[in-house]
């Protein structure tokens, strides 16, 4: 919101707060609330010499709390935590925490307002500490699944992956969320993954495992179960996994396509993983797939690969199809005929190392690289291999 907007909901919330103190005097007020306050002015005043950050604070002073104004008093902290006023929000909220006529329900509200606040602040050790006290004694409570959402965004932000588990875990049986399970199936792929990286095969692949039976869609489970297998020398059982995976969701196919060539060669040699490239690509074709037959075809029948390629063009048109066909073509030519292909061809090698391969399917966000969780909106599992003429 612009400072402009702040000032009109200050001046619409400050007469509604006036007016409403005006209709309904308690008796404690009857004598001092018949006019204006005198902190109205001294805003306003500030506001005329654009004083603007005096004026508010005057504004805010002048907004007397009473069970009338105190969601406007809400609304204020807020908008100033998303204006990035992280201090002003914490005085309000605070404030309003300090008020004994509140009730209960409206103290958590604005205990939840104050954890934000926190967090915004990157104060996390206040912030954790207020939201594990109210979530012992906000059970069965409409306020539990908004705390352990906040508690669990905190532990996701510290990467504490064993805590933002079990809190995630408390909150689907709460409130089960497709966005909230996805969230947990990735926090047990990143505790697999760090087990990974130790070697630590039995308990990744454990992790790898509570992550499906979170979600049962969650490929990178797949992905990294297999890669667990493969360092185990498990490759049938890998082989599984990764076929699971392309069954799960086909957009990852460029990413598993080179670790199942890998498991297959290990055991049975290349039959069956070109049976399994040829039936993926007449369900939904895709670069990868079309150059994983390409380089199996070449090494039999050139001619035959040449003619595949250059049919499946027609059908699947891709920049990068298009990269491998002058490839091909180069081998076979001469002499001038060489030398414009060689320039033809550094010219689509730069666009198609120019393109982005990944983009998330929530923001938009494009990159180089694989994030399971997007760097932009920090939504986990929408960043996928780009399609169609550019992509795959
Ligand atoms: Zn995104």
């Amino acid at each position: 919101m612009t400072e402009i907007g702040l000032f009109l909901v200050l001046f619409v919330a400050l007469f509604v707060g006036w007016a409403m103190g005006r209709k309904n005097p308690t008796k404690k007020n009857k004598q001092t609330k018949k006019s204006i306050p005198t902190d109205y002015f001294r805003g306003l005043n500030h506001l005329l010499n654009d004083q603007h950050s005096e004026a508010i604070d005057a504004f805010v002073d002048s907004l007397e709390v009473n069970s009338d104004t105190f969601d406007i008093h809400l609304t204020l902290g807020n908008l100033f935590r998303k204006k990035g006023e992280i201090q002003k929000a914490i005085n309000i909220h605070q404030n309003l925490l300090a008020r004994p006529e509140i009730s209960q329900r409206e103290m958590r509200m604005v205990q939840l307002e104050l954890a934000s606040d926190f967090m915004s602040a990157g104060l996390l050790d206040r912030a954790g500490r207020l939201l594990l006290n109210m979530a012992s004694t906000s059970r069965k409570t409409e306020f539990q699944p908004k705390i352990l959402t906040l508690l669990v965004d905190l532990y996701e932000f510290e990467q504490s992956w064993d805590k933002a588990i079990q809190i995630g875990s408390e909150l689907i049986k709460e409130a089960p969320t497709k966005k909230e399970i996805k969230r947990l199936a990735h926090f047990h792929c990143e505790m697999a993954q760090e087990l990974q990286k130790k070697e630590q095969w039995k308990q990744s692949f454990q992790y790898y495992k509570q992550a499906l039976e979170v979600d049962s869609s969650c490929v990178r489970a797949s992905i990294g179960a297999a890669d667990v297998l493969n360092s185990q020398g498990r490759y049938r059982d890998a082989i599984k996994e990764l076929k699971h995976a392309a069954e799960q969701d086909p957009e990852f196919i460029s990413i598993i396509i080179p670790k199942l060539k890998e498991c297959y060669q290990k055991v049975w040699g290349s039959g069956g993983y070109i049976k399994f490239l040829q039936e993926q690509n007449q369900k939904k074709p895709s670069t990868a797939l079309i150059m994983a037959l390409v380089q199996h075809y070449m090494e039999t029948d050139k001619d035959y690969a040449e003619m595949f390629l250059v049919e499946q063009l027609r059908l699947h048109p891709t920049i990068k199809g298009f990269k491998e066909l002058i490839s091909l073509q180069l081998a076979d030519s001469q002499g001038y005929n060489q030398q414009h292909l060689v320039v033809l061809f550094e010219l689509i090698d730069q666009l198609v190392q120019a393109k982005h391969k990944y983009q998330c399917r929530q923001c938009g966000f494009p990159g180089h690289q694989l994030h399971w969780q997007c760097p932009s909106c920090k939504n986990w599992g929408v960043v996928k291999p780009i399609h169609g003429l550019e992509g795959e």
